[in-house]
């Protein structure tokens, strides 16, 4: 609902709300992300997806992303965090985001937070036990056709190994091991302590453990995000 009042700014009766959504690879933040953008009805931003969109846009920044990805190098933060600001401005964002992958590293968070409303913004900080995390881990089945991924354990093909969409032979991914999950997992959690004591002190963080069903995450990250956005019509009264 707006309406306008001087001319200048709009008058909104709920505020925008932002959600930070962090969590190590292989919790199911993808998943939760994209389920919570429908249940609560806010746009999912995946740096992952903007980048490449972004990259195939004819844009001087399109262009440089392009360069960088085209040379397999990682996209600097600069770019990133340019891209993902760009995108937060965009009309269909009027009412707030899910942030997927996006800040991952202090400086970015540095960067982005004078942007966004800060008592209305929440991050979720999803954690998983490392025996869970693995069981997920070399659970999952991906289909090399369409991408579509199932997990032996909590989300199964109608027909065993093989893909509901197209039927084309389920794959495990190799770097699916042991291994590389633990190498993953610590990687992780070198990289985003800084960023987690970061929103700590700043008030806004709340840890929720992924451990449970991704059924029974999904409604506990639904409620929260929900009390956010009722709060928020509060913090702008
Ligand atoms: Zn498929």
């Amino acid at each position: 609902m707006l309406a306008e009042n001087d001319g200048r700014k709009p008058l909104k009766t709920r505020g925008p709300v932002f959600v930070i959504l962090l969590g190590p690879p292989g919790c199911g933040k993808g998943t939760q992300a994209r389920e919570l953008s429908k249940t609560v009805g806010l746009v999912h931003i995946s740096t992952g997806d903007i980048l490449r969109k972004a990259a195939r846009e004819d844009t001087e920044l399109g262009r440089m992303i392009q360069s960088k990805m085209t040379a397999g190098e990682l996209v600097p933060d600069s770019l990133v965090c340019q891209t993902v600001v760009t995108r937060t401005s965009e009309p269909d964002c009027e009412s707030g985001a899910i942030l997927d992958g996006f800040p991952r590293t202090l400086d970015q968070a540095i960067f982005l937070c004078p942007k966004l409303p800060l008592r209305q913004t929440i991050v979720l900080n999803l954690q998983i036990s490392r025996a869970v995390l693995m069981q997920r881990v070399l659970g999952r089945r991906t289909c090399p056709a369409c991408g579509e991924i199932y997990n032996i354990h909590f989300r199964q093909p109608r027909m065993t190994g093989f893909c509901d969409r197209d039927s084309v032979p389920l794959e495990r991914r190799t770097d699916d091991n042991e291994v590389t999950v633990r190498q993953r997992l610590l990687e992780y959690e070198e990289q985003i302590q800084p960023l987690a004591s970061f929103f700590k002190d700043m008030n806004i963080r709340q840890d929720i453990s992924a451990d449970v069903d991704p059924a029974a995450l999904a409604s506990q990250l639904s409620v929260l995000v929900r009390a956010a956005i009722d709060a928020s019509g509060k913090n702008l009264g």
